[in-house]
């Protein structure tokens, strides 16, 4: 209850209304819970209500006689919609459709007018956020100010209403990546990384934003210490962005593992961080050193919000059909055994960035995204929403990886348990640890030297290539089943971005599905800093780009949306 009050006061029309008020306004209204693509007002009907999304996400969607249909607005939670009283009963010239399982606040005309409508200010409010139904034309709300924003339509610019200098913390087991950005002098962004955590020749690179990089060496030191080592870097008198913390005006932190819970980034308090003690269990090797770079940045700026921003986030709208193991139900209910899904804040990056440089609203796409770095990843993206994606409870399953095997049959764990006399320490160390292109090829997990290798005749190296590349078109073939078609494909990471040979091979006899690629662009071109390129023929159906990942700007991204909100 108090999450959803906390949501409602942040709506403008209601800010001025007590707890009590807003209690009353609820028990005076419908709480209502929708399937995905349920319908929630018909086209055609009158809908005296005012509906405030609780949970989830709406579509509007015009259709004309032809069937033919386009969204209008995406509806997040604390956007409005409906007919605002105005003395007559128009019919609703769109739908409002889920998107995702929703849940909505109904709240009827008389209602609002009697409890809300006759104080000061508040027909504005109403109309400068609500979504009306009867004049699409004039739909208003968030959600088009969003997609009014023009060039940087998804606020990957970090533009912000109001000036913002946003610290993300990045904490792993042995690094801790750090990125300040300053959305209102941008010559202040500044980046760097704590390595070697935890054993001896600790140290801390950062880059001053001038092409350089400072080094600090520190020994051997736990988290803590990295963690103040950035904090002095930031604040020293030569080198130096802000004055001391408290010009800091928020905190993202990547968590990997937000369970079922989480699909959007959340405002820290204690219960969130007793739910990512809680989610430990899902992810052992990761969130608990989320969790103690969390804590520290709570000691140490105790009155700077601090948002967690989930890697599992974006995967969270997948339908169940997507994420369910054919196991027995109960695993699923008692102990959350489903696939959940992994590099969500590079995918989300990966789908929106394309959208901007095509000029084109993510919400009329589909695309998929491939990340290829050490760990590799692959997500159907579907108008905006992660649909599939190739990782699953962990980031085992898959693609092929640097170390890790990706899909394999489970059979063959146990044939090997049984004959091998292989127990679990020893199987986790083979799949994790053994594997992929290294296992493979027994050369090297870095993908530059298994190019070499395959250039020099090395057949095992040449086998691993083909595995890899083999792995993902199938993927990419799923998954444009998956979403009925393609538009665009990314590809990213540090094999994506730089591997003509990879995108090569894994694009090879996919012309038939619209996929082809300009050879010599795909070849000598680099997706180096900002640059995007554009790898496909003139013939190709499908629009393939090369890009850098950014998983900094997104999470500083999310972080200023969770303030805002
Ligand atoms: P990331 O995890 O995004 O840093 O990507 C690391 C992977 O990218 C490693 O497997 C590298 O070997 C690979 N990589 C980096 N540069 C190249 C390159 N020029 N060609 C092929 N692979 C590369």
């Amino acid at each position: 209850m108090s999450e959803v009050l906390q949501l409602l006061s942040d709506v403008p029309p209601l800010r001025d209304l007590s707890t009590a008020e807003l209690e009353n306004l609820i028990r005076s209204s419908d709480v209502r819970i929708a399937s995905p693509e349920g319908v929630v007002v018909r086209k055609g009907r009158s809908w005296p209500r005012i509906g405030i999304v609780l949970a989830g996400e709406l579509e509007v969607v015009a259709t004309d006689d032809g069937d033919s249909r386009s969204r209008v607005s995406l509806l997040e939670p604390g956007d409005m919609f409906g007919q605002p009283p105005s003395g007559k009963q128009s019919a609703s010239e769109v739908e409002v459709l889920a998107v995702t399982e929703s849940v909505y606040l109904m709240i009827p005309w008389y209602t609002w007018e009697e409890m809300i409508g006759s104080r000061d200010g508040s027909s504005e409010a109403l109309a400068s956020v609500c979504v009306t139904l009867d004049a699409p034309d004039r739909t208003r709300g968030r959600a088009q100010a969003r997609a009014a924003a023009g060039a940087d339509r998804y606020g990957l610019g970090l533009s912000s209403s109001r000036p913002a200098k946003i610290l993300v913390i990045n904490c792993g087991s042995s690094s801790l990546k750090y990125n300040f950005y300053d959305t209102h002098d941008r010559s202040n962004d500044r980046e760097g990384i704590v390595e070697r955590i935890g054993i001896e020749g600790g140290r801390l690179v950062h880059r001053p934003g001038d092409g350089t990089k400072v080094i600090r060496e520190l020994g051997r030191i736990n988290h803590d210490v990295a963690f103040e080592a950035v904090v002095e870097v930031l604040t020293d008198s030569e080198m130096g962005v802000i004055r001391d913390l408290s010009d800091i005006t928020g905190v993202g932190h990547r968590v990997v593992h937000g369970g079922s819970k989480y699909s959007d980034p959340v405002v820290i308090d204690d219960d969130v961080v007793s739910e990512i003690e809680r989610l430990c269990s899902l992810a052992p090797l990761h969130n608990p050193h989320n969790l103690a770079a969390i804590r520290k940045s709570m000691a140490l700026m105790p009155q700077v919000p601090q948002v967690a921003v989930f890697d599992t986030g974006f995967h969270q709208r997948m339908p169940a059909h997507a994420y369910m193991y054919a196991l027995p139900y109960s695993f699923y209910e008692q102990q959350g055994i489903r696939r959940y899904g992994f590099h969500g804040i590079s995918h989300n990056y990966l789908a929106l960035r394309a959208a901007s440089c095509l000029e084109r609203d993510v919400a009329d796409l589909r695309i998929i995204t491939c990340h290829l770095g050490n760990g590799s990843s692959v997500s159907a993206v579907d108008r905006g929403r992660s649909v599939d994606t190739s990782m699953g409870l962990t980031p085992l399953e898959g693609l092929v990886m640097g170390t890790r095997s990706g899909d394999i049959d489970p059979g063959a764990m146990l044939h090997m348990a049984r004959t091998n006399d292989m127990g679990f320490e020893e199987l986790d160390s083979l799949l994790n640890r053994k594997s992929g292109v290294l296992g493979l090829s027994g050369i090297s997990n870095d993908f530059r030297e298994i190019e070499d290798g395959a250039r020099q005749g090395n057949r095992l190296a040449l086998l691993a290539l083909h595995v890899f590349c083999h792995r993902l078109r199938k993927y990419i073939g799923a998954y444009i089943a998956v979403m009925g078609g393609l538009d665009v494909m990314v590809f990213s990471a540090g094999i994506g971005e730089r591997s003509p040979w990879v995108r090569s091979l894994t694009c090879q006899g996919l012309s038939e599905l619209g996929i082809e690629l300009e050879d010599r662009v795909n070849r000598y071109g680099y997706a180096g800093g900002d640059e995007v390129i554009d790898l496909s023929s003139k013939k190709s159906r499908v629009k393939v780009l090369a890009m850098q990942t950014d998983e900094g700007r997104m999470i500083a991204r999310e972080t200023i949306r969770a303030l805002d909100r």
